[in-house]
C-alpha cells in the first residue's frame, strides 16, 4: 500500500513493507523506515481469520469426498 506524503522526514511518499519482525512503512525519496505498531495487531487477527475460513471450507471438501 502506498501512503502519500507520509514521510515525516522529506514529507515523500511511503509505502507498507513487512518482515519477520513485523510491518513497517518505508520512504520511497529517502529510505526512512518506520513501524507499524496498530497495524501489526491488525494484520494477525485477520491472518487468523482467513485460517480459519480456509479451514472450514477444507472440512466442507473432505465431507463431499
Ligand atoms: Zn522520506
Amino acid at each position: 500500500m502506498l501512503i502519500y506524503k507520509a514521510c515525516p522526514r522529506c514529507s515523500g511518499d511511503m509505502t507498507t513493507n513487512g518482515d519477520i519482525y513485523g510491518d513497517y512503512k518505508e520512504c520511497l525519496q529517502c529510505g526512512l523506515m518506520q513501524d507499524i505498531e496498530k497495524k501489526r495487531y491488525t494484520f494477525s487477527a485477520e491472518l487468523v481469520r482467513s485460517r480459519r475460513k480456509r479451514s472450514a471450507r477444507e472440512a466442507k471438501v473432505a465431507k463431499v469426498a
